[in-house]
C-alpha cells in the first residue's frame, strides 16, 4: 500500500488502529513531538509498522526551499515542515498537513494535500513556538528569534 506523508498535528488526528492506510514522517517532526498523547500514537504506530521514519534527501529539500522563498512561506516554514514537503515531493505521495504554509507550497510545487481537521471542527492541536535556547514558550504566530536570548524559534504541538 502508497505511503502517505504526515505531519504532527495530522498524527494526533491519525486513528491507526481503524485504517490501513500506511505513513512516512521525517525525524524532523518526531522530535516536534512534545505531547505525550501524540507521541505515544506515534510509537505504537511505529511499531505496528504503520508509521515510517524516512528522511528526504538534499535536492528534494533544495527544490522546496527554492519554492518557499518565492511564494513567501519560507519564514514560517520550520525545517520539519520543509522536510516534511520534500519527502512528499521525493515519494510523490499525498501529504497530509493542515498547516497553511505547508499547504501552499506543497500545492506550488503540484503536490496533493489532504487536511485532517474535519470541515467546521475547530482544531483541537495548538501550536506554540519554543526557543531553542532558553525554552521561553511564544504564540505560533510569533515570528523572528526569542527576545530574551536571541536563538531561534521553533513550532510545537501543545497538546
Ligand atoms: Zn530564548
Amino acid at each position: 500500500m502508497e505511503f502517505k506523508v504526515i505531519d504532527a498535528s495530522a498524527l494526533l488526528h491519525s486513528d491507526f488502529s481503524c485504517s490501513n492506510q500506511r505513513y512516512l514522517v521525517p525525524n524532523s517532526v518526531m522530535l516536534e513531538i512534545l505531547d505525550e498523547k501524540t507521541r505515544i500514537l506515534a510509537e505504537q504506530a511505529l511499531k505496528s509498522g504503520r508509521l515510517k521514519i524516512l528522511d528526504p534527501g538534499e535536492d528534494s529539500i533544495k527544490k522546496v526551499v527554492s519554492k518557499a522563498s518565492k511564494t513567501g512561506d519560507d519564514s514560517s516554514l520550520s525545517k520539519a515542515d520543509v522536510d516534511l514537503i520534500a519527502l512528499a515531493l521525493e515519494k510523490k505521495t499525498v501529504l497530509l498537513s493542515d498547516d497553511y504554509a505547508i499547504q501552499n507550497t506543497a500545492r506550488q510545487l503540484g503536490l496533493k494535500v489532504e487536511f485532517t481537521a474535519q470541515e467546521g471542527i475547530k482544531k483541537t492541536v495548538k501550536w506554540v513556538k519554543l526557543c531553542e535556547g532558553c525554552g521561553r514558550k511564544y504564540e505560533a504566530s510569533t515570528a523572528g528569534v526569542c527576545g530574551v536570548c536571541g536563538s531561534r524559534l521553533r513550532k510545537h504541538s501543545s497538546g
